[in-house]
C-alpha cells in the first residue's frame, strides 16, 4: 500500500507516538567511560585538545569514576598515564604501575562499577609505538604478545574486571587468554578492539595519552580505513581466539562496520566513540556552530543503530546527565 492509504508521518505526530515506535533505546547502561589516570597526588591535568576531559591522578580518578556509577554508567576504561618510558614498556606490567594501583583503588572504593583496562604499550614505550621494535624499526608481533600477555595478567592481578588490548598485534587475544588461564584467571573477560584503524581521528588522545609514535606510524599494525571486510575478518578472528566481546575504533565514520561486525559475530560489539569525534563536537559547539548535546546524542544513537552493544564514549557522564532514559 502506497500514499494516501500509507502515511508514515501518523506515526510521528505525538511525542508519546514515536517514543512508542522508536527503534533505538540508549541508557547508561550502554555506555562506557574512558579515563586517563596519572601518578602524584591531587593532580588534575585538563587534556587541551579535549575540552571537559582531565588526566587525572588516582584520588580524582576514584571521586570520578565514583560519580559516572551514581550515573548509572556501569564501567570504566582506564588508560594510564606513566612517569617514565622505556624501550620494553615495563611501566605497562609493573603491579605498583599507575594503572594497577588505580584499579585497586577504584575497585575498593567502588566494587560495583566495572573496571576495564586498555592493554597496550604505546604509552610506556620510549619510542610511542604499540610494540616491540627490533633493530630496523619494525615492530617485533611475537616478542610483543609476551609483554602484552604480562600487562594483562598485571592488570587482572590488580583486580581489573576485564581486560582490553588495543595493540593489534597478530595473535595477541590467543596469546592474552592462554596467559590469564595459566595465572589463574581464567574468568577475566577479554574486550579485543578488533577493527582499530589507523585514524586521524585519535589526534587529541595522543595528547592525552602522550603517545604519539617518535617516528613512522601505526599503519603496519591499525588498519586501513579503506577496508571493511578485514574488519570482519579480524573480529572473526578475535572471537576465534576466545574474545569475549570484540571492538570497532572510532565509530562514527565506520558505522557501517559495526553494522558487518555485527552481523558476524555471536559474541557482544563495543564501538569506542574516540578523542576526535569528542573534540570536533566540543570545537563546533563552543562556536555555537551546532548544539552540542543535541549532536552528541545523535552521535551515540547513530552508534547504537548500528548495532553497538555497548559504546565507549568521553561523553558518558554528560549523555547520562541529560537523561537518557
Ligand atoms: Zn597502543
Amino acid at each position: 500500500m502506497a500514499f494516501p492509504a500509507t502515511r508514515m508521518r501518523r506515526l510521528r505526530k505525538s511525542g508519546v507516538l514515536r517514543d512508542m515506535v522508536r527503534e533505538t533505546e540508549l541508557t547508561p547502561a550502554h555506555l562506557v567511560l574512558p579515563m586517563f589516570v596519572q601518578l602524584g597526588e591531587d593532580r588534575r591535568s585538563p587534556v587541551q585538545a579535549m575540552p571537559g576531559v582531565d588526566r587525572l591522578s588516582i584520588s580524582h580518578a576514584v571521586e570520578e569514576a565514583g560519580e559516572a556509577h551514581a550515573l548509572g554508567i556501569p564501567a570504566v576504561l582506564l588508560f594510564g598515564v606513566p612517569a617514565e618510558k622505556d624501550l620494553q614498556a615495563s611501566g605497562a606490567y609493573d603491579d605498583e604501575g599507575v594503572v594497577q594501583l588505580a584499579v585497586r583503588a577504584i575497585k575498593e572504593a567502588h566494587p560495583d562499577l566495572v573496571v576495564l583496562t586498555d592493554v597496550c604499550l604505546c604509552s610506556y614505550t620510549s619510542h610511542g609505538h604499540c610494540g616491540v621494535v627490533t633493530g630496523d624499526g619494525t615492530i617485533d608481533n611475537d616478542v610483543s604478545l609476551e609483554l602484552l600477555a604480562k600487562t594483562a595478567v598485571s592488570h587482572a592481578g590488580a583486580g581489573a574486571d576485564a581486560v582490553a588490548p588495543s595493540d593489534m598485534m597478530d595473535g595477541r587475544v590467543g596469546a592474552l587468554r592462554s596467559q590469564l588461564d595459566s595465572e589463574g584467571h581464567k574468568d577475566v573477560p577479554i574486550v579485543a578492539y578488533s577493527a582499530k584503524f589507523a585514524s586521524a581521528f585519535y589526534g587529541p588522545f595522543r595528547e592525552a595519552a602522550d603517545s604519539t609514535p617518535a617516528f613512522g606510524d601505526r599503519r603496519s599494525y591499525q588498519m586501513d580505513p579503506a577496508n571493511g571486510d578485514e574488519a570482519v575478518r579480524e573480529a572473526l578472528l578475535d572471537v576465534d581466539e576466545g574474545a569475549d566481546m570484540v571492538m570497532v575504533k572510532p565509530a562514527l565514520a565506520y558505522l557501517d562496520v559495526i553494522a558487518a561486525v555485527r552481523q558476524r559475530v555471536d559474541v557482544p560489539v563495543a564501538a569506542y566513540h574516540v578523542s576526535g569525534e569528542y573534540s570536533m563536537i566540543k570545537a563546533a559547539a563552543e562556536r555555537g556552530w551546532v548544539d552540542g548535546n543535541a549532536v552528541a546524542l545523535e552521535h551515540v544513537g547513530a552508534i547504537k543503530r548500528a548495532g553497538a552493544d555497548a559504546i565507549v564514549t568521553y561523553l558518558a557522564r554528560e549523555l547520562a546527565e541529560m537523561g537518557l532514559d
